[in-house]
C-alpha cells in the first residue's frame, strides 16, 4: 500500500485541489499563473491524462513554473487505508479523506475489462431499509477531487493490464443528491472514458433526473426499483414517499435516452419481500414500454444491521429473472461479484473493518490508461 505523495492531510492549506477538475476549469484557474493558455492545457494532461501526482512530473514545464503551480494548487487523491481482494478477482478499497471520513470503492475485472464502482457520498441520508450505507445515515457530498480521486487511484493500483474501464456510481451515497460536484466529475472523467461507459445510479431522486435529462453528454441511467408497487417500495426505499413511483416512471418515459441506450433497472431481491413471480410479472408491466433491461441484485445480507432480512434461495431468485425473461425484458443477475468482500457494489460501509487483514494483491507502481 504505497502512500500517496501529496496526502491532502500533510498538507492541508487552502490550495485548490487541481484533481477532478475538467480542462477547462483548470485553464480558469492556472490563467493568473501561466504566460501562455496551452501551458494550463498541459497541467490538465499531465493530471487527466497521465495521471500525474504532483507538479515534479511536469517535465516539459519550466522549474520555477513547476515550483509556482506547487505553491498555489494541489493534486491530490484520497488515501488508500485498506485494500481486500475477493476470490472471483474484484478488489475493494477503503479510502480516508482529508477531513477523517473514509468511503469505499470497488473494482470488479472481467477479461481485460474494468468496472469500477465508486462513491458519491460518504454515508447516505435516503435510508433505504436493506442499505449499509443507508444505515450509517447522511454524509457529506464528495467534492470533485474525491470522485475523480478514486478512478485514479484504482488506475494506480491494478496490477493486470486493462483494455476498457467502466464506471458505476453505485458505491456510498445517493449521486443524483450530489449534481454539482458530479457534473465536474463527469466532464472531467469524459476526458478519458466515454459517457456511454458511465452509469449514475439513483433511487429515484426526480430533480437529479431531471437535470441528468438536460446534460449534453448524459452518462447511462439505472434506477433503483426494487419493488413492484408503491406501498412495498415506500416501505423499502422511503424517498419513494417524496418521488412516487407513477411520477417516477412517467419521468422515465420522458427520459432522452441515445441511440442503442436503455435505463437499467435494478431489483435487490429480499426473501418474502419482492421475489414471487407475480412480483416479476408487475416489474414487467410498470417498466413496459420504456427501452430497458433488469438487473436482479440478490440481496447481500447483513446480519448485524438487518437480521430480518434475507436473500432468496437460487430456485426462487431464477424463477424471477425466468419471469421477467419471459414476461419480455432483458433480464441479468448479479451472482456473486464481490460478496465475500460483501463488496456488492450498494453494500459499501465506508468504515474500518475488525479482524484480520486483507490479503493485498494490489500494487503502487503501474499507472494505466482507463480507455
Ligand atoms: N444510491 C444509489 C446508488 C448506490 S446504491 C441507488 O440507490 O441506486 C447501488 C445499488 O445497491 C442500488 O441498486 C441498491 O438498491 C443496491 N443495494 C443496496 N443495498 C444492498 C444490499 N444489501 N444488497 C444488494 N444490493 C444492495
Ligand atoms: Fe442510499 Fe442507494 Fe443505499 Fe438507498 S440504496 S440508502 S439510495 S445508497
Amino acid at each position: 500500500m504505497a502512500p500517496l505523495r501529496n496526502d491532502p492531510r500533510a498538507e492541508p492549506g487552502d490550495r485548490p485541489n487541481l484533481v477532478g477538475q475538467p480542462p477547462r476549469a483548470i485553464a480558469a484557474l492556472l490563467e493568473p499563473v501561466v504566460d501562455r493558455p496551452f501551458r494550463a492545457r498541459q497541467v490538465a494532461r499531465w493530471i487527466i491524462d497521465r495521471n500525474a501526482t504532483g507538479f515534479a512530473e511536469m517535465t516539459n514545464l519550466s522549474k520555477p513554473l513547476r515550483a509556482e503551480l506547487d505553491r498555489r494548487f494541489r493534486i491530490a487523491d484520497p488515501e488508500i487505508l485498506e485494500a481486500s481482494t475477493s476470490d472471483d478477482g474484484s478488489v475493494k478499497w477503503l479510502f480516508g479523506l482529508d477531513d477523517g471520513l473514509t468511503i469505499e470503492g470497488v473494482a470488479m475485472p472481467e477479461g481485460g475489462k474494468l468496472t469500477m464502482c465508486l462513491s458519491s457520498q460518504t454515508g447516505c441520508a435516503v435510508g433505504c431499509t436493506f442499505c449499509v450505507t443507508g444505515a450509517l445515515g447522511g454524509g457529506r457530498n464528495l467534492r470533485p477531487d474525491e470522485i475523480v480521486g478514486q478512478y485514479r487511484v484504482m488506475l494506480r493500483q491494478l496490477e493486470a493490464p486493462v483494455d476498457r474501464v467502466n464506471i458505476v456510481f453505485m458505491g456510498m451515497g445517493e449521486p443524483l443528491l450530489n449534481t454539482g460536484h458530479l457534473g465536474l466529475a463527469l466532464e472531467t472523467l469524459y476526458e478519458r472514458v466515454s459517457p456511454k461507459r458511465i452509469t449514475v445510479s439513483t433511487s429515484g431522486i426526480l430533480p437529479g433526473i431531471r437535470w441528468l435529462a438536460g446534460l449534453e453528454r448524459r452518462p447511462k441511467l439505472a434506477v433503483s426499483l426494487n419493488a413492484p408497487d408503491q406501498e412495498r417500495r415506500q416501505h423499502l426505499m422511503p424517498i419513494a414517499r417524496r418521488y412516487p413511483l407513477v411520477d417516477l416512471m412517467a419521468e422515465l418515459r420522458r427520459f432522452p435516452l441515445e441511440h442503442g441506450r436503455r435505463i437499467t433497472f435494478e431489483y435487490v431481491l429480499i426473501r418474502g419481500l419482492n421475489d414471487r413471480v407475480t412480483d416479476a410479472e408487475a416489474v414487467a408491466r410498470m417498466i413496459r414500454g420504456i427501452p430497458s433491461k433488469v438487473n436482479v441484485i440478490p440481496l447481500n445480507e447483513d446480519p448485524e444491521h438487518f437480521p430480518d432480512l434475507r436473500r432468496p434461495d437460487d430456485a426462487t431468485i431464477n424463477q424471477l429473472a425466468i419471469a421477467l425473461r419471459d414476461a419480455g425484458l432483458t433480464v441479468t443477475v448479479r451472482w456473486s461479484k464481490g460478496l465475500d468482500v460483501d463488496a456488492a457494489c450498494g453494500q459499501l460501509k465506508g468504515r474500518h473493518q475488525r479482524g484480520s487483514p486483507p490479503r493485498l494483491e494490489v500494487r503502487g507502481a503501474s499507472q494505466r490508461d482507463g480507455r
